[in-house]
């Protein structure tokens, strides 16, 4: 991979600064394309809930999981070939889309990727190390795969052993059509917010990104703080999946994934990064790109909150009720809504 061109003051890859804003409203959008937000998480953590929730319901989500992220990913693809003529490009230049995509993708957070070999309209193969996610990097294939050649996909890969992977994409049939449509788009206009960030005096991001270090061979983001590896990931994928899971699977899908959500906190966050101080936790949020916590009231035995623009507001719930515990030491209960601008009003109860 060509090396990362960083910021002299912060330490950020050019790249990433430009390619993602993050705004006074508790989102982060695509620059490009400032419909799109994604959340900077923690990659193991996705996965982990994803596994919580697989094994919570006992059937396996793959299948769903990979065509919301696939519709998400080929979103944020359009708007990173926005205004130039990709057809034109790819006529001649297939191979350069093919790395500008990889070298995009280890920015993000997602491994390692080279192209080992392609031919139009029948193939292309990676080969990856350090994949992010196996279910999601599938997903991210296949809208490559939609994108350059204009048509469906079907993923196979080998595992090379010493965490390499050789993935080999080629035509496939359409996603199902109904699910397909369920996992439509859905964007929320966003409330505006105050939120400011002190950011780099050179590239603009917020400073708070000179705590990650990003290693362009391996394609990873590591969190100095706590040696956890994140990403950049599309917010609305993520909302799509879980709404197409809880039309297949019914309400009581909504509380497996809050459920699995608290686990992770209480399981993976340390003391040192929660505070009582709702300023802290609202600046936390908004780094993340999850939302605005307008209102954050705790007493000895309950919370109270609501969080604007929350994304994906499940998590965001899960995350509340997760802090709740690790602040106050004690189990709880959680009720929360949703409206329909997007806010989340959650009251969390000691149990
Ligand atoms: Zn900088």
């Amino acid at each position: 991979m060509a090396r990362l061109r960083m910021c002299k003051h912060c330490g950020v890859p050019l790249g990433f600064s430009r390619e993602n804003s993050w705004g006074s409203d508790g989102s982060i959008t695509q620059t490009s394309n400032p419909d799109h937000r994604v959340i900077f998480y923690e990659a193991e953590g996705m996965n982990r809930l994803l596994d919580n929730i697989a094994g919570l319901l006992g059937v396996p989500i793959d299948h769903i999981v990979i065509e919301g992220k696939r519709k998400s990913t080929y979103n944020y693809l359009q708007g990173m070939f926005s205004g130039i003529k990709l057809a034109v490009v790819k006529a001649f230049l297939r191979r350069r889309v093919y790395e500008t995509i990889s070298a995009r993708g280890g920015l993000l957070g997602y491994g390692h990727y080279e192209l080992v070999d392609f031919k139009p309209g029948r193939y292309i193969e990676v080969k990856g190390s350090n994949v992010y996610s196996l279910t999601l990097f599938s997903a991210d294939m296949a809208a490559v795969f939609n994108l350059v050649e204009g048509l469906p996909a079907q993923i196979t890969w080998e595992d090379r052993g010493e965490n390499e992977l050789l993935i080999r994409v080629v035509p496939g049939q359409e996603a199902d059509a109904e699910m397909a449509a369920r996992l439509a788009r859905v964007v929320l206009p966003r409330k505006p917010g105050n939120i400011t960030f002190e950011r780099c005096p050179s590239c603009g991001i917020p400073i708070d990104f000179k705590g990650f270090t990003w290693e362009p061979d391996r394609g990873t983001i590591t969190d100095n703080a706590t040696g956890r590896r994140m990403a950049i990931l599309g917010a609305e994928g993520v909302e799509a999946v879980f709404r197409e899971l809880e039309s297949e699977l019914g309400e009581e899908l909504s509380r497996t994934i809050v459920e699995a959500q608290r686990r992770y906190v209480v399981d993976t966050l340390q003391m040192a990064e929660v505070r009582r101080d709702p300023s802290y936790l609202t600046h936390q949020l908004a780094l993340r790109g999850m939302g605005n916590v307008v209102r954050f009231e705790l007493s000895r035995d309950r919370l109270e909150a609501v969080v604007e623009n929350a994304i994906p507001p499940l998590l965001v719930a899960g995350m509340m009720q997760g802090i709740f515990e690790l602040l106050t030491g004690k189990g709880s209960s959680c009720s929360y809504e949703r409206d329909g601008a997007g806010s989340l009003r959650l009251t969390v109860e000691s149990a």
